[in-house]
């Protein structure tokens, strides 16, 4: 593998956590008392992968592919958002090396959700599961995450030209 032929790409994103919305993590809906607050259906860790991906590949950011003031978009499934960022990057000549992302909750606890949302991830972007990894954290009750108003997700993707 040629090392010049190799792209980083990172991606942050936040939603806030309010009442009477599903909450969507990774594609996967996740029982709580609270959901994220968004345009779409607000999956703040797809919407950090789909940023990571286009960073990488010098394709602008998912705000400039999906703008949220297009109707298009209400309520849209980040899912489908992300294969439409991974097909774009792909016809680009761009092949997805691994995928490594954080997210940011005080509550729920994800560890018990991590086989089926690292599963997910790697289906949109018809990849195998060894080569995404999703780590969860708290943020030790500190700031609007640590207080439950919101939570973060990040991510960072490397990339080869095929
Ligand atoms: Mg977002």
């Amino acid at each position: 593998m040629n090392p010049m032929n190799l792209r980083i790409g990172e991606g942050w994103d936040v939603h806030a956590l309010v009442p009477g919305r599903r909450l969507m993590l990774g594609g996967v809906e996740i029982p709580h008392t609270h959901g994220l607050l968004g345009h779409s259906d607000a999956d703040v860790l797809l919407h950090a992968i789909t940023d990571a991906l286009l960073g990488a590949a010098g394709l602008g950011d998912i705000g400039r592919l999906f703008p949220d003031n297009d109707p298009a978009y209400r309520g849209a499934d980040s899912a489908v958002l992300l294969r439409e960022a991974m097909q774009r990057v792909r016809a680009h000549g761009w092949q997805l090396v691994n995928l490594d992302c954080t997210v940011v909750a005080q509550a729920p606890r994800l560890s018990g959700h991590m086989p089926a949302i690292v599963q997910r991830v790697a289906d949109c972007l018809s990849i195998p599961t060894a080569q995404v990894n999703v780590k969860a954290k708290t943020a030790e009750r500190l700031g609007p995450v640590g207080q439950g108003h919101s939570i973060e997700a990040r991510a960072v993707v490397l990339l080869a030209h095929v």
